[in-house]
Parts: structure tokens; sequence; C-alpha cells
């Protein structure tokens, strides 16, 4: 009966009288089912050896405790000595028969543990040698610690170990939704605890911890990373419609960058940058501008800049027109990309030039905005100023002798404008810079006398422009030698050499004045060019008032000119002879103005009426003018004797001289620099409705800086005044147009007419037009349409802008706007003003008619000759003859073979019957 009086099976032995006893009782085979450690529990009770009567010595108060291992469940017989002894169990409580009778039952629990390892198995047994004992229970079990989560990673029901002091190390796994943070590890100790735990996993991203598992964020929330952090709001600007989020989706309209964490408020790209400002330098501009009015929430706004080259007053953000990318030598200062600052200076640009600069802002996410660059951008357009020149890169020495040596050099890469002349500085290497000479010249090459022989000099040489010199080059040098005739330097041109020799032969046979027919379309829009009509075509422009319309004549001059002080000027030397006297030059000390150089004309004692008017009313024309090239007044002596008209004085003097002066010294651009002043001037003037009607080369001045100013101003009245008598004498029929010519219709047109003359005369550097012909000849040659032919050296498209201008229709002619405008892309392109290419050099036989043909600068005829069977000079005498006969005049003819210049008695000119 337990404590419950209800019955209970038992064991029981209670041998107390009989010695020896030795009484087993086994169990079953108890599968060990991996248990390393088993316990043991058992409850019995046991009868105190002094509570029963005559018990003596053999009476025992414990029992023994065995097992033994086996893989076999059924073993029927184990002999004893095969079990092993756990313990000797002793009762903590043994009852006696007193305690039976009140009921109280003494029952022990003793637990023992036993490390099984060996074998599948195992049986328990106990031995009684004695005792009175009954065996209520007996339970084996083993110990685990229980499945269970730490730090978000799951460990298993684990197993004890077989020893008491043994530790099981457990290997975690991360809950759903993590991620392993360090490999989660934890210790099974042998009393079934948890021991040690180290490491663990996180929640993943879009998941945040709750109660030892990962929950997902809810919508309008997210986690970025895996870490023991919630979820969090989204940033400003973005949202989560699911759960789960690992990021916020931007607002439309709003964008993240890549490098933007996913914390950060979701931005837009800046707006445009603000008041861009240029100021350009030279050929340098400073462009500034202010940052965007919206900076789209961020602070990583930066700069780039896109320089474009772009047709006049156009750009491609606005007009469409072409523009290109301006190329890789231009500099931008600090940068062009990825600009922090707003201030950028770009260097290195092309003088003259029309750029257009986009400053685009951009930030984190412009790019993944995908947002047009136009959409933040500002641009301006800037036209670049004349500038120094760069510097010349190379020198060559061409011959060189004891005492002397020819220098030769290229024109600078970038000229930046027009160069007027070369200074070569140069001194004996031994000597430094201490002494050194200095030579100018206009051209690209110099001859440097008076050296010492066998020397060693050092040479620099530097451009100027209008804008003043460039740097010099880096030194060259070059030694003197002991022999006193030169060495021929490079490029002897033997092909040259062959046919200047044998040609002079031939073509002295030759000798013609010629003009050609050139009945073509012109390609200029028709213009109004009267000047009648223009004046009511331009309201709001500054008109020209002849002077005649005054009654009288000191008003108008008082009007229109400065009255000077005789004594603040002061003359020096005459300079020239003028219609009405002398022309001097001098000194001019205005009051509280510096000291400037004048020129002087005075009309000669003597005068009449009429003569002090006509003298007079150059000066109130050319009062109104004011333009840097057409020559300036600064004023005129009325109120004493003689009187006087004082103009800026300029050092080259008039045009035709100076070039005949300086025959082939210039460089076509420089040429080309000189005709786009006239044609600058003569818009000027066609603006202001004023026809000159005696423009030529005579009537322009040049100065030191090349610069060519229109003069002359006394012309037009003097034809009006005198209908008849003057009609052959005074008017410069080779200047003028056939209209004017014939029925006194002076207009712009005409103008244009006489400035081809000009740009004829420059190329030709100061050449008679038509040469030696009479006037009548020449009305007559014009008449029947024949055309100056192109000068020796000169550029196709110059000689068509000549051409152009003596379209025998006025209206045909090009303006003075549109021949301003072509001359300023020829400067800016030089390739256009090739020459055309020397195709005769190719002929199997260098005396055909095209060699003769190229030798006068005729050579584009070669086609129509050709086309007219006139193929050989043996088949083309009858036409050499014909042209004789018809013109004649040997002249001294510059003559050129495929780029080669000699100068050579030879025929003139040119010939070509346009429908031979
Ligand atoms: P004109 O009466 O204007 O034709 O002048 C006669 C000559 O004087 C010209 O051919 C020039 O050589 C010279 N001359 C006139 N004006 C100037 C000037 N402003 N500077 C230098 N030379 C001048």
């Amino acid at each position: 009966m337990d404590e419950k009086n209800i019955p209970i099976r038992t064991y029981q032995v209670c041998n107390v009288l009989e010695p020896n006893q030795n009484n087993w009782l086994r169990t079953d085979w108890i599968p060990r089912s991996g248990a390393q450690r088993v316990y043991v529990e058992v409850k019995f009770t046991l009868r105190d050896c002094n509570s029963l009567p005559g018990v003596t010595g053999t009476c025992k108060e414990t029992f023994n405790l065995y097992y033994h291992e086996s893989n076999e469940d059924r073993e029927s017989y184990i002999k004893e000595s095969s079990f092993i002894k756990v313990d000797t169990v002793a009762a903590d409580e043994s009852f006696t028969q007193v305690d039976v009778g009140d009921r109280i039952m003494k029952l022990n629990t003793e637990v023992r543990d036993v490390k099984v390892t060996t074998r599948k198995g195992f049986y328990l047994a106990f031995q009684d040698v004695g005792a009175c004992i009954a065996l209520v229970s007996v339970r084996v079990f083993y110990k685990t610690c229980p499945l269970t989560v730490r730090n978000l990673a799951t460990f298993p029901d684990t197993v004890t170990g077989a020893d008491t002091s043994s530790l099981v190390e457990v290997r975690g796994s991360c809950v759903n939704q993590s991620e392993e943070r360090e490999e989660p590890k934890m210790y099974c100790g042998a009393d079934g605890e948890w021991l040690v735990p180290i490491g663990g996993c996180l929640c993943s991203p879009g998941y945040q911890e709750k109660s030892g598992t990962c929950k997902a964020c809810s919508a309008g929330f997210y986690k970025a990373r895996s870490s023991d952090a919630g979820c969090s709001k989204c940033p400003p600007h973005s949202h989560s419609l699911r759960d789960g989020a690992t990021v916020c989706d931007c607002h439309s309209g709003f964008f993240r960058a890549d490098s933007d964490p996913p914390s950060m408020a979701c931005t837009q790209p800046p707006s445009a940058p603000q008041q861009l400002i240029s100021v350009v330098n030279e050929t340098s501009v400073v462009l500034e501008w202010s940052p965007p009015r919206r900076l789209g929430g961020r602070s990583d706004t930066s700069y780039s800049l896109e320089c474009l080259i772009c047709q006049t007053g156009s750009h491609s953000q606005t007009g469409g027109k072409l523009c290109l990318p301006c190329g890789s030598d231009v500099l931008f200062s600090p940068g062009q990309a990825g600009l922090k600052t707003t201030r950028v200076v770009v260097s290195e640009l092309r003088a003259h030039t029309h750029y257009t600069f986009i400053v685009h802002a951009r930030n984190g996410v412009s790019q993944a905005s995908g947002a047009a660059g136009s959409a933040q951008s500002v641009s301006v357009t800037v036209t670049t100023n004349q500038a120094a020149p760069s510097p010349v890169s190379y020198i060559q020495a061409t011959d060189v002798t004891r005492h002397s040596l020819s220098l030769a050099w290229q024109q600078p890469d970038r000229p930046n404008g027009v160069i007027l002349e070369y200074e070569v500085k140069f001194y004996e290497k031994d000597q430094r810079e201490r002494s050194y000479r200095i030579m100018r010249t206009f051209s690209r090459s110099v001859d440097v006398t008076g050296l010492n022989p066998l020397t060693v000099y050092v040479f620099h040489v530097r451009a100027r422009t209008a804008a003043g010199y460039g740097e010099f080059s880096t030194p060259f040098e070059f030694s003197t030698n002991s022999d006193p005739f030169p060495l021929i330097g490079e490029g002897v041109n033997s092909a040259f050499l062959l046919l200047s020799v044998s040609g002079v032969g031939i073509l002295l046979l030759i000798s013609a004045a010629v003009f050609i027919i050139s009945r073509r379309r012109s390609k200029y829009s028709k213009t109004k060019q009267d000047s009648e009509e223009e004046k009511h075509l331009n309201p709001g422009v500054k008109i020209y008032v002849d002077p005649f319309t005054y009654e009288d004549p000191d008003q108008a001059i008082h009007e229109f000119a400065k009255e000077i002080d005789v004594s603040s000027i002061h003359i020096e030397r005459v300079i020239g002879m003028g219609e009405f006297g002398e022309v001097c030059s001098g000194r001019l000390r205005a009051q509280g103005k510096r000291e400037i150089y004048v020129a002087i004309k005075s009309l000669k004692a003597g005068y009449s009426d009429k003569q002090r008017r006509d003298f007079l009313s150059e000066a109130s024309i050319m009062g109104q003018f004011d333009h840097p090239n057409i020559i300036r007044l600064e004023g005129v002596v009325t109120r004493c004797k003689p009187l006087m008209i004082i103009t800026e004085y300029m050092e080259n003097g008039s045009l035709d001289a100076f070039l005949r002066k300086h025959d082939g010294q210039f460089t076509v651009i420089q040429l080309v620099g000189m005709l786009r002043g006239v044609a600058s001037g003569m818009k000027y003037l066609s603006d202001m409705s004023y026809v000159h009607r005696d423009l030529a080369a005579r009537n322009i001045l040049v100065n030191s800086n090349l610069v060519c100013k229109v003069s002359d101003f006394g012309l037009s009245r003097v034809l009006e005044d005198d209908p008849e008598a003057a009609y052959t004498t005074r008017i410069p029929i080779r200047w003028t147009a056939p209209e004017a010519i014939s029925y006194r219709k002076f207009t712009t047109a005409s103008d244009v007419w006489s400035y081809g003359i000009v740009m004829w005369e420059v190329v030709s550097y100061g050449e008679r037009p038509y040469w030696d012909m009479n006037n009548q000849d020449v009305i007559k040659a014009i008449e029947e349409g024949y055309r100056l032919p192109a000068p020796m050296d000169c550029p196709v498209v110059l000689h068509q802008l000549m051409l152009d201008c003596w379209e025998r229709d006025r209206a045909e002619r090009p303006t003075f706007s549109q021949i301003l405008n072509m001359l300023d892309k020829l400067i800016r392109n030089p390739g256009t003003l090739r020459l055309s290419p020397p195709t005769c050099l190719l002929s199997p036989s260098p005396w055909s008619v095209c060699v003769w043909l190229q030798s006068i600068g005729l050579e584009r005829y070669r086609d129509t000759l050709a086309a007219a069977g006139y193929t050989s000079l043996d088949n083309s005498l009858s036409l050499i003859a014909f042209i004789s006969a018809k013109k004649t005049k040997q002249k001294q003819n510059r003559v050129s073979f495929g780029g080669e210049k000699i100068q050579t008695p030879t025929v003139l000119c040119g010939v070509i019957v346009a429908q031979t």
C-alpha cells in the first residue's frame, strides 16, 4: 500500500535471518537512444535492522546497483561478473514495524548516474546482500538541453554529454527572415542547462525582431539592412506600399542617387544656374554665374561647361543652327566639368570668333532623373576680341655666309588676327642678352647682315597684331661660317629651275592684255543698292547730311567740325600734295589732351569762294563720321589763314603707294585684313547713305598698325557741280561702275564696283587697273563683258568676290555688309584662301597651254580653251597672235610655278575669251 493506501506492486526481499545472501534482480535490456549518461532513480523502502527482533549480524540496510552494457536486447544469462557496480545504495530513511502500524511509509528515492557510451543499450541489476527491502519503482532517464531560441538562433533539443562536467557545443540556426551576424553557438551542460550563448542572428532587410522572430515591416516603413534596429518610417518624398520594404520608393518627380543611403530623403535635380555673366578679355572669357534657385534638396550641385563655336547669333539651344564643339585646345580653369565653384576662365580661344558657352548644373540625381540638359543649363554667346599672336614655333636658317644669315619662319599657330609685322631679336650667344639687336619685317623672313664669322647667334622672333606683340619664340641658334659664299638651304626645286630657264623664251612671245567675260549669276540676294531708297529703308540710322544743303557753308563746318586754335598745332614736314595745297604732318596738343600726330591739309593762298567752300566741305563731311576705318577729323582752322583741315596721322600714307613699296611682302591673310578694314569703313558709309564715288587704293590711308581707313571725301561734290566738263577727266574711269560712267548713277552699288577694283589693286600690290589701256578702251572692254583677271597668287574666292562686285546689273552686286561677312569668314578659315591646285604640273609636257595659262594666273580657263581645241602651244599660236594683236604690252609680271615665286620678264596677263 502506498501513502494513499492504494495497493502497489513491489519487488521485495527480506532474508535477514539467513547469512550470506546474494539475491539479484535484473531489468530487461534498455536501449540507450543516443544518451551518454543515464540516470537511475530508484524508489524503495528499507526495514530498520534494529527493529527486527532476533536478527543479529546478518541483517543489512543497503543494496547494490549494477549495470552491464550490451548490444544484445535479449541476453538470457549474464554472468555476475559481467556487471559493473554503480553504487551501494543506502536508505535515507528506514522504517520499523511500528511505523508500518502507524501507516507511515518511509519511501526512499535515490538517483545514480552512469556513463553508457559503448553499446546500444544496457541492463541494470540490483543485488541484495541480506536487507529487508521493497523496490517500489525504477525510472531510467537521460537529460537534454531543450530546444530553445537565443539571439534569433534556434538551438535544437540536445542530449547532454557523457561526463558530468562535459559541455556539448551546439551550433544554432538563424530563425526565418534572419541572417547570421556571428556564428550562433551555445553549450549544453550535463544537467540539461544551456550555457554561454555566443554570436547570433539579425533580422533581414525589411524585417524586425519581435519575440524571438523576424516580422515584416509594415507599409510606410522600411528596414534597409540586417540589424537589431527596428523598421523606420519612410524618409521625406518617399513611400512603401507593401509589407517588408527594404527601401522606400521615391514619389514621382523625386529621385535617389546610387550613392544615397535609403534613409535619405528623395531629391530633385537642380534648376538652371542663374545670372551667367561673361567678360571677354582678348581670347579669354571669364564666366561667372549664381547657383540655381532650386538645389533640389541636395548639397552636391556641380557645374560643367559646354563650349560651342556657333554661327553668328545662333546657338544650339535656341537657334538650332550649326554649332560645333570647341575642340581640345581650349583651356578651362579650374576645369570644364565637376566644378564646385561658379567661376571659370576659358582661354586659348580663337580671336574674333563667336562662342556659345552652356553652363549645366547637375547633382547626384541628374542622371537618375534623365532630365534634359537644357532644363538645368544657361548659356551665353560671346565674341572674342583681337589678341596678341601666339609665339612663332620654328625658325629656319636658309642662307648662311661669313657675315650674314637668312632666316625664315612660319606664321604663329594662332595669329589671332592680321599680323602687322615680325620683330627679330638676336645676339651673340657668348654675349647673352647683354647686347642685342632688333629687326622688324612685314614678311616671314629676314636677312641678318653685319655678323661676325664663325659665331653662334641666338634668335627670337615675335609677331605683332593690332592687339600688340605676342611672346618671343624660344631661342634658335645659328652660326655664321667661314665660307664667303652662301650655302643654299633646303628646297631648291629643280623642276622650278628647269621651267624658269626654258620658260622664259616662250613666255616672252606671249603678250596680251586681256579681259575676261564673266557672265555668271550672282549668288547674292537682290538688294536695293540705291542710296536714295536705302534712306527710307533704314529709319533710325544716322544719315549723312550734305553740307551743300546749308546756305552758309560756315554754318555746316561749325556744326560738324571743331575749330582748333592754330597755336596748338605744330607743323613738322610736308608729306604730300593735295588738290588744294600741301599736306603736312605735325603734332596737335588740344587743351587737356595728350599730344597726337596729325596730318594738316591747308588751302593755298589766293583761293576763290568756291574753292574755300569745296575745301571745307571735305571737313564737313568727314566730321560726320566716327568709325575706326574712316579717317578721323580732329578739327579745322577757319579763323586765321591759311585754312587748315586737321586729321589723324596715317604713318604709312596711301595704300597704293604703300603696297607698291612692300611688293609681295604680305601674307594673303594680311591683305584680306586690309581689305576687311576698307569694307568695314564702306559699310559704315553706306549705312549712313553716303556714296563715296572715288573709292580707290590711293584714297585709302594706312597707319602704323596696317589699319586701312577710307579718306578723300571731296569728289562727290565736284562731280555734281560739273556735269559736262569734268565728265571724263574727273571721273576715275577705271574705278567707276559702268552705270555711273554712262548716266551718273552713283550709288552704294557703284561704290561696291570700285571696292572690287580696290581688291584687285591690293592683291596685285598696287598694280594699275587695266594697266596701260586708255580710258576709252577700258570703257569699251567693260561694256563687252571683259573683266580684270585674278592677280598673281590670288585665291580663287577673292577673285570671285571681285567678279561679283563687277556685275553689270548693280542689283546683283553684293552689299558691303555681305562683303564684310565674307571677308570675316575667310579670315576665320584661312584654309579657304588656298590657291587653286597646280594641276598643270601633272601634265606630261610642261609647256602645254595649261602651263602658259598658269604662268599668267589664268589656269581656270584651261578647260574652255581645251574645249575649243587649244591644247598645245603649236595649235594655240593663232590664239596668242590674236590676243597680241588685240592688246599688247609687255610688262614686268610675276609668274608662279607650283607655288615657287620668281620675277621674270614676261607677258602680262591675261587672256581669255569666254566663248572661244
Ligand atoms: P589728299 O589730298 O587727301 O589726297 O592727300 C594727299 C596725300 O597726302 C595723300 O596721298 C597722302 O599721301 C597724304 N596724306 C593725306 N592725308 C594724310 C593723313 N591723314 N596721314 C598721312 N598722310 C596723308
